[in-house]
């Protein structure tokens, strides 16, 4: 069973390097942004507060996101092993985590942490573009990650959006938030010696070979 979690800024690859291990290892991807994404495009008062909080780059409340992630942990499909994008953010929801797995006697495997520098990030976030069908993350500010076709997912041909939140505002909020309450959980998954530091800067492929090198213990 491989159950890897990432941390990392916005816009350091975690949903690139997610959908990339989905694929090698038939894990599914688990992204606790896409589970909120999806709630909050109800027309309900939930979906209208998640979608306030995102766009102001704040955390949507423990409660919520950690009842979405039990809902998601659920699914059969899980017994496997999962990939987490976006979850825990907090030292709260990484206690909470433990807690849930060891009463289901599971455990995180590989704490993966991409580094990146805050201008690059920023950078990343204006020109960051998303297929909604698929999910496949792209960025037509650079070489390796733009679709052949501008505004166009390569796989299904549907159109990529701009996320509402990636602009440079909410990026600013987003990154604060990122520094204040989910950096430190690098420190708590240091003391259960489960961390690894890739640098993000470097290419997309470099980057899931060091992955899977970690994870296959090579
Ligand atoms: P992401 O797609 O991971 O960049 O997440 C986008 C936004 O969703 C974040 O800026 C938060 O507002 C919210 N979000 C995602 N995951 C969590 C989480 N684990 N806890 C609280 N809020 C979250």
């Amino acid at each position: 069973m491989k159950n890897i979690i990432f941390i990392a800024p916005p816009a350091a690859g975690k949903g690139t390097q997610s959908q990339l291990l989905k694929k090698h290892y038939n894990l599914p991807h688990i992204s606790t942004g896409d589970l909120l994404r999806e709630e909050a495009m109800q027309a309900t008062d939930l979906g209208h507060r998640i979608s306030r909080l995102m766009n102001e780059g704040k955390l949507v409340s423990d409660e919520i996101v950690l009842e979405l992630f039990e809902k998601r942990l659920s699914n059969s499909d899980t017994e496997v092993g999962f990939i987490l994008d976006g979850f825990p953010r907090s030292l709260k929801q990484a206690t909470n985590l433990d807690n849930l797995l060891e009463s289901l006697n599971r455990k995180i495997d590989y704490v993966i942490v991409l580094d990146l520098d805050k201008e690059i990030a920023k950078k990343r976030i204006v020109g960051r573009q998303t297929c909604l069908k698929c999910g496949h993350v792209y960025n037509h500010l650079f070489d390796d990650t733009k679709p052949i076709n501008e505004g166009i997912c390569d796989f299904d041909g549907d159109n990529l959006v701009q996320r509402d939140d990636d602009n440079e505002d909410t990026f600013e909020k987003r990154y604060e938030t990122y520094i204040k309450e989910t950096k430190p959980l690098i420190e708590y998954y240091q003391a259960k010696d489960l961390v690894h530091h890739i640098d993000s800067t470097q290419p997309k492929m470099t980057i899931f070979k060091q992955i899977t090198d970690i994870v296959e213990g090579k």
